[in-house]
């Protein structure tokens, strides 16, 4: 058998050098356990960037997906497939969204959410010059049109120009949205809890402004819950603590728990005067097969009481983040709710990309978001005494060099 590291190298040339990965190959899962070639454990607190959330080798939804692939993988968009009807309904039914279009990623699912709020518009007035507004640190996605509404220059730059009409303003600044507005602008855009940019919740009463300030102006509000949604901030949605509904909802990553599947959401009063037939497609798009992954997921959060475990879990890692906080000065500060949960590192004292590397020599497997945050995204099914066995580990990375 080859060494991982044989394996490594080979990699190293064949994939497109876009990932500086960390050195593991990992072989198999189980609950919240991963393990290398090498039969190494991982104790597991990224859950493959918030994806699986209810555990690996599930074995319920392993055979909810084998059972599909006997039957039928893939029909296309230009039939109607039993899954997908029902995943459709189970998703409208989480959410109190009225409408959905499966996409393959989270990706897809910003662009079908930015074509829907600029055909809304057009629809309204017949103008092409509509403006969206995003926000400074967002995370959305690396196709062209997530790109154009993802507030990171960097991620940009190198790929200008990006689509017209997007205005920046800074998240938990409402004046700074205000200013940006015009009459042309059809749709703001954020993620109600950031993720990539460093765990930065909405706070209350800006996300009720924003709210109030698009009904005003029939502006859309477009929450982007990719991350921080499906149960992850302790609700279904964390939208839902503020007592408010986006228009457009985009999800992806633990909709499906691994398989390829995201999807875009909308109000009926939207989908009125949004997309009709000639005005986007996929050919995968919610196939049966990752729609199977959808309606299995959505059976076990209810079945399993998810949202139970993630807010009692999630209490405790805050407890015993902001204990641990207390006990080291390169930790200034700590954010996030239920399972999305952050610390900042000062920079001149600990990097934060050191500290991963550490964790995951010792079996723990954390990642950044952006460059001085260390995020908590573990499965869903996590239990205090992971918590506790994480700490154990994280000290040991945060004291070494
Ligand atoms: C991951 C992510 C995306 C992009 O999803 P992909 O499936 O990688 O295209 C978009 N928005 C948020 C908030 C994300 O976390």
């Amino acid at each position: 058998m080859k060494s991982m590291n044989e394996y490594i190298n080979e990699a190293e040339e064949v994939l497109l050098h876009t990932y500086n990965r960390y050195p593991v190959v990992f072989d198999h899962g189980e609950g919240v356990k991963l393990y290398d070639l090498n039969g190494k454990e991982y104790l597991d607190f990224c859950a493959g960037i918030a994806v699986f959330a209810l555990g690996y080798g599930n074995e319920e939804y392993n055979n909810a997906l084998k059972a599909q692939v006997d039957k039928l993988i893939h029909t296309s968009n230009l039939f109607y497939s039993v899954p997908a009807i029902n995943a459709a309904q189970a998703l409208t039914g989480v959410s109190g969204m009225d409408r959905v279009f499966f996409t393959n990623s989270g990706a897809e699912a910003i662009e079908g959410a930015i074509k829907s709020a600029r055909k809304y518009a057009f629809t309204k007035d017949g103008n092409t010059d509509h403006e969206i507004i995003a926000m400074n640190k967002s995370f959305h996605g690396r196709t062209m049109g997530a790109l154009s509404v993802t507030g990171k220059k960097q991620y940009r730059e190198p790929f200008y120009p990006m689509i017209g009409n997007i205005k920046y303003a800074d998240f938990n600044d409402f004046e700074s949205v205000l200013s940006q507005v015009t009459d042309k602008t059809c749709a703001i855009i954020m993620e109600t809890i950031q993720g990539e940019g460093g765990i930065y919740p909405a706070k209350d009463s800006f996300l009720k402004d924003v709210r109030k300030l698009c009904d005003e102006k029939d502006i859309l509000l477009i929450l982007d819950e990719i991350q921080c949604g499906m149960g992850r901030s302790g609700n279904m949605f964390a939208y839902e603590a503020y007592g408010i509904k986006p228009d457009i909802l985009t999800v992806a990553k633990a909709v499906g728990c691994g398989v390829p599947v995201g999807a875009f959401m909308m109000s009926q009063r939207v989908a009125d005067k949004a997309l009709v037939p000639g005005d986007h497609g996929t050919t995968y798009g919610g196939n049966p097969l990752v729609c199977a992954a959808v309606c299995e997921v959505l059976r076990q959060f209810e079945e399993r009481d998810i949202l139970k475990n993630v807010n009692e879990t999630g209490a405790y890692l805050y407890e015993k983040l902001e204990m641990l906080m207390g006990e080291y000065d390169c930790i200034t500060a700590h954010r996030g709710r239920g399972l999305i949960q952050g610390i900042e590192l000062d920079p001149n004292k600990k990097k934060a990309s050191q500290v991963c590397k550490n964790a995951i020599e010792s079996g723990l497997i954390i990642i950044t978001a952006g460059s001085d945050i260390i995020r908590f995204i573990p499965p869903l099914i996590i239990s205090k005494e992971d918590i506790d066995n994480m700490i154990v580990l994280l000290k040991q990375a945060l004291e070494r060099d």
